[in-house]
């Protein structure tokens, strides 16, 4: 019996990371600081290890989960061949177009040895260079030069001539695209697999916006304004989508691809399948779209891999909100969240609220820079998402876990409860070890000062850590409480 029980847990271990996500918050704690001094830094300790953050950790699983996937079941021999793929493309990534001795040695052994080869060679450069299949021009001249050694050096001359400047730089990019595109395409069918977590992000992110068209239809201004029903119309046209699944992904356009580096195999010359693997084009997608972890692009809002993969059956929804939940109410808050020079939206904002963020934002980086701190008008719709994005998951997390929130988990080295574990996830997913620094051509504030400012303006914090007026958390918020 056990071992049953045993096999049913892991007979099907794809479509749930392995991971205890609660220990992975407990890792980072840093003890010395008081969560009410620094709430940032007591959650996400300065001399963890490398790639020991929460979402590296997570990303690292998903990664591996993915593979395992592919591994395994209808898709095996997709993997395989994409596997092979993936080992050619980075075997390729060591080699150098400038280091043309290698093309020498290669030309140099069969003029010697097997004068046919040596002219094979040529010819495969000539169909891939000028793309000339008769072998009545180009590097066929050299195969009439007797002298191997003259004859090697023309064909270098020749290469590094038409070729060798910009390509080693243009195949470098294609390859990194191609593996990327490649890890798509394995997400994608990830997400085919795990279609359940896919409808739990839109669900949550659906349960966020009725929360909020239920507190719109309650604040007074926009009712005075009469803007109720203008700004449920545009939160009403926002569609959460999955990158991967927005790709126009299919198995031909994959297997066109693989089939062409298959096609280089046919080149018996080790230069001309070099050349080849070269100038492989990526198949076209929308860059933009496979890079970053979350956005909108209203009306499309989008989640990344690995936020779906939080929602697997091993996290908690204190975690589930608190990352994933943050994160959809951020990029949520950009469809309202304008600055007023934007006509493409409604600002929801008010002029007030507005300064209210900026001053919180301000007053966080007085409290806790780490080095250069700046809050300047280019960072209000990201400040503005912030605090919107915060303020409403937590909100929602309240309505529904109430009852919970404040019992105990046990299990673990802390002492959790559900409250806790939401704000402590708040800040996992945007730890990092290095100095919180604002960058002038980056719209987002310093991690840092954004979730400690996130959490200055979220009354229960103070409450759930007992903090008193005095503390740094406390002290550095904004009068205007709340935004
Ligand atoms: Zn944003």
């Amino acid at each position: 019996m056990l071992f049953l029980f045993f096999l049913l847990i892991f007979k099907d271990g794809v479509d749930s990371m392995q991971l205890d996500m609660v220990k992975l918050i407990e890792e980072n704690i840093d003890d010395t600081i008081d969560p009410c001094d620094d709430f940032y830094r007591h959650a996400c300790r300065k001399d963890q290890s490398r790639g020991s953050t929460f979402f590296y950790v997570i990303q690292r699983s998903f990664w591996k989960e993915m593979n395992d996937l592919m591994r395994s079941g209808k898709n095996e021999d997709l993997f395989r061949k994409i596997e092979k793929l993936e080992n050619l493309i980075s075997s390729l990534k060591s080699d150098s177009f400038d280091d043309t001795s290698a093309v020498r040695f290669e030309y140099m052994e069969k003029c010697i040895n097997n004068k046919t080869r040596a002219r094979e060679m040529l010819l495969e450069l000539n169909k891939l260079i000028y793309n000339n299949e008769n072998g009545d021009c180009c590097f066929t001249n050299i195969d009439f030069d007797t002298n191997c050694e003259r004859s090697a050096t023309n064909l270098v001359n020749g290469l590094k001539e038409h070729l060798v400047n910009g390509l080693e730089m243009e195949a470098r990019e294609n390859w990194k695209n191609f593996l990327g595109y490649l890890n798509n395409f394995k997400a994608y069918l990830w997400l085919q697999a795990n279609n359940d977590l896919v409808i739990r992000s839109r669900e949550m992110f659906t349960m966020l916006r009725d929360d909020f068209m239920e507190s719109v239809e309650q604040t007074p201004w926009l009712i005075n304004s009469d803007s109720v029903k203008a700004v449920i119309e545009i939160s009403n046209q926002l569609k959460l989508v999955d990158t991967e699944l927005v790709i126009d992904f299919n198995q031909n356009q994959v297997d066109a691809s693989i089939q062409e580096y298959n096609d280089c195999h046919l080149f018996t010359s080790e230069t001309a399948r070099k050349y080849c693997y070269a100038t492989i084009k990526v198949p076209e997608t929308d860059e933009n779209w496979n890079s970053i972890n979350a956005f909108n692009f209203h009306p499309y809002l989008s989640l990344n891999n690995p936020f779906i993969a939080i929602l697997s059956s091993n996290s908690t929804p204190a975690i589930e909100y608190g990352s994933v939940g943050y994160v959809l109410g951020h990029e949520f808050g950009h469809t309202l969240i304008k600055t007023k020079s934007d006509h493409m939206f409604i600002p929801y904002f008010s002029e007030q609220v507005k300064t209210c963020v900026q001053n919180q934002f301000n007053k966080s980086c007085s409290f806790f820079k780490e080095g250069l701190c700046h809050t300047g008008d280019y960072q209000f719709d990201e400040n503005g998402a912030d605090i919107f994005g915060g303020q409403l998951v937590y909100e929602a997390f309240k309505k529904r876990h109430s009852c919970s929130v404040n019992k105990s988990i046990r299990g673990y080295e802390y002492c959790w409860t559900p409250a806790k574990l939401f704000f402590y996830s708040m800040a996992a997913v945007d730890c990092h070890r290095e100095d919180s620094v604002s960058w002038m051509d980056d719209p987002h504030h310093a991690p840092k000062i954004r979730v400690n400012a996130v959490l200055a303006q979220i009354p229960d914090f103070a409450e759930v850590f007992q903090c008193d007026a005095k503390s740094n958390m406390m002290q550095s918020r904004s009068v205007s409480f709340i935004c």
